[in-house]
């Protein structure tokens, strides 16, 4: 297999400590990047703003008035205000709302189903602050999600790529950095889980090269979750 790194892969199968697995939400769990990235891209287009699909993966995982105030330092707009943030940010959402019901990461019901038969945790770390969020991951995973074990926009201070929102998990499931492995799908949520010292496994769902996961710190870049399952698979 080429996609993985062979010695990260072989201290993956050889670590027993392994308690639990927290997933990153967005572009893991959900297919919900490419919409997203359009939402996001047409909002800034609306103010006159260049904010390529590309460039809203690489910033994916910072708050909505973190966007909007990169995008506006980055294009000589100067500090956003409160307003801008939240006109912009209302935008977003409108955009993003109108694409209807959330699709699931193809694979991702098969890769749960064998992390519970591995009798690991299940875990979500998002930095989405949707208060039907538990409501939709049991309407799409039944019996797989649960209010405690969930670290939402509603739980953290700093959202990623501080490592708060992966400290919290850790503090929620009670275990240390390697009892745990992260599942994410973006270079700012790989510098999250790394800089809370987890191992950490990127699946490169969306149009990011390979190499923006890799700079980001994981320790393997797998490309779907067939891949993820394979890895989980040879686990022992
Ligand atoms: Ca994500």
């Amino acid at each position: 297999m080429n996609y993985s790194n062979k010695k990260e892969e072989m201290k993956l199968g050889d670590n027993t400590k392994i308690k639990a697995v927290f997933f990153d939400m967005d572009g893991v769990i959900f297919d919900s990047m490419p919409r997203h990235a359009k939402a996001w891209s047409e909002a800034m287009a609306l103010e006159g703003l260049p904010f390529s699909e590309y460039q809203v993966y690489l910033q994916e995982g910072r708050t909505g008035s973190g966007t909007v105030t990169d995008v506006f330092l980055a294009h000589g707009r100067g500090v956003p205000t409160e307003e801008d943030i939240k006109r912009i940010y209302a935008n977003k959402s409108r955009l993003f709302d109108a694409f209807g019901d959330p699709i699931p990461m193809r694979g991702m019901a098969e890769v749960l189903e064998k992390v519970k038969s591995l009798g690991l945790e299940i875990y979500i770390v998002t930095g989405s602050g949707q208060a039907s969020l538990l409501d939709t991951l049991n309407h799409y995973f039944p019996n797989t999600f649960y209010k405690e074990k969930m670290v939402t926009a509603y739980d953290v201070k700093k959202g990623k790529p501080d490592p708060e929102p992966y400290l919290m998990a850790l503090e929620k499931a009670g275990l240390q950095a390697n009892e745990a492995i992260v599942v994410e799908n973006a270079p700012l949520g790989v510098r999250s889980a790394k800089g809370a010292g987890i191992f950490t496994i990127a699946v490169n769902t969306g149009i990011l090269k390979d190499d923006d996961l890799w700079q980001a710190g994981a320790d393997v870049v797998l490309p779907d979750m067939a891949a993820l399952l394979a890895l989980l698979n040879n686990k022992k």
